[in-house]
């Protein structure tokens, strides 16, 4: 009989293996967690508002899903990381009614109106942008403060492009005085930190000075440098070009439900790796000895972060309690509020948008949900977005488990992929033992 436990086990066995796996290709999401392309507006949209709460104060990830019920105005379902930071709840709504604002307003007003947006949002997440903007003002430094061409090749692609790269060193200039401060006054300041920020992306985007840059100024690359200092901006930004699109269904209210992480209830995370017990509750054609060995080569226990490996007993656990991703949460909820629907004949899709990507375990076990409803003939389904190169970050993710209260079919279901994709994972680590 599958239990919660085997699937800790699972997960434990496959830390080792899930990163390079995901590098190599040997795993890939499945095809029925894309949403569909005729809701874009909508995934743009939802996908943005999760983005803010990346950099809401003491929130570490959320999960937002957006449902829309036929014949029913679309809600949004909000999750933070437990627990729920104090105001949450007030501020996302006052956030959405603001960007509802923005839709609405006349042509005079809108400009108004989404500078007061803006605002808002700063005043709330610009510490945590800061936060890492700051420790990296090296970066800045090669923008600013520009080196001489390395040679005459250099020397070329740099004329071509000097006017560019020198307006650009003007806006980094711009966006480094604010940011080496803790806090931009707020109002027009802000405003304008804002407009910077954007007209740095914008001049990025540029092909010329994007390869240029790509090559001579900063070998991580700019779409590199644009996700990792400019996610903020860049949400706000799509977030309110979003507003102005006739196709997303807020016709006046749309409901919100900010749902508290830890409602499902908080466990320790516990998988003993002992051979013995891997073989009695998990049997089958893997060889226990060698994923135990893969476990102990990699080390990997003692790289999550939250999760403590202690070699004499083979246990890897958290040492307290811990809740499950929101993403996952929020998954259940809106489970168990399908299940106890009257109107279960209509067709329903909700799409979760993650602040961090999504990562492994929830992508299969929404494939596993799926794939359980569509065998019962419900027309009830989860999307994801999984087209993300950084999909599956299970290895820096905090502990994953599962909710106590899953379904015995989906639990089993989520044990057969994880299975399966451990026996494949296995093959390939013990054919690069060979080599050594
Ligand atoms: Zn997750």
């Amino acid at each position: 009989m599958t239990s919660i436990a085997d699937i800790d086990i699972l997960i434990a066995a496959l830390y080792p293996h899930i990163y390079q796996a995901r590098v190599e290709n040997l795993i890939s999401p499945t095809s029925s967690l894309q949403p569909s392309e005729n809701s874009t507006a909508v995934h743009s949209f939802v996908d943005s508002f999760a983005e803010l709460f990346h950099f809401y104060p003491d929130c570490k990830t959320a999960a937002v899903a957006s449902q829309s019920l036929l014949h029913q105005k679309m809600s949004l379902y909000i999750c933070p990381s437990a627990p729920t930071p104090a105001g949450f709840e007030a501020d996302v709504k006052r956030w959405f009614t603001q960007f509802m604002d923005t839709r609405t307003a006349s042509i005079e007003k809108a400009d108004s109106e989404r500078e007061r947006f803006i605002i808002d949002v700063y005043s709330l997440c610009y510490a945590k942008m800061r936060q890492g903007a700051v420790v990296d003002d090296r970066v800045w430094t090669l923008f600013v403060n520009l080196s001489e061409p390395k040679n005459e090749k250099e020397r070329g692609r740099r004329k071509a492009v000097s006017e560019k790269l020198a307006n650009l060193s003007t806006l980094v200039e711009s966006f480094v005085d604010t940011i080496s401060r803790e806090k931009p006054s707020l109002g027009v300041e802000t405003r304008q930190f804002h407009d910077v920020c954007v007209n740095i992306c914008d001049a990025m985007k540029d092909n010329e000075l994007k390869d240029y840059i790509n090559k001579y100024l900063y070998v991580l690359g700019v779409d590199y440098l644009l996700q990792r200092f400019f996610r903020l901006p860049i949400a706000i930004s799509n977030l309110l070009s979003s507003a102005t699109k006739p196709e997303l269904p807020f016709d006046g209210e749309c409901p919100i439900t900010v749902v508290d992480a830890g409602k499902l209830g908080a466990r320790q995370f516990k998988a003993l790796l002992s051979a013995e017990n891997l073989q009695e509750i998990l049997p089958g054609d893997v060889d226990w000895d060698e994923v135990r060995n893969a476990f102990i080569e990699d080390e990997s226990g003692t790289l999550i972060e939250g999760l403590y490996w202690n070699p004499s007993d083979f246990v890897l656990s958290t040492g307290a309690p811990v809740t499950p991703h929101p993403e996952v949460t929020l998954i259940q909820d809106l489970l168990n509020k399908h299940n106890c629907d009257s109107d279960q004949g209509a067709a329903v899709t909700v799409y979760i948008a993650c602040s961090t990507t999504p990562c492994y375990a929830t992508v299969v076990y929404a494939a596993a949900i799926n794939n359980v409803l569509q065998d019962r003939g419900k027309s009830f389904k989860f999307t994801l977005r999984t087209d993300d190169l950084t999909w599956c970050r299970l290895s820096t993710a905090d502990p994953w488990i599962l909710v106590n209260m899953a379904e015995k079919d989906i639990v089993e279901r989520l044990k057969e992929t994880l299975l399966s994709e451990l026996r494949n994972m296995m093959d390939v680590w013990e054919k690069e033992q060979l080599f050594y």
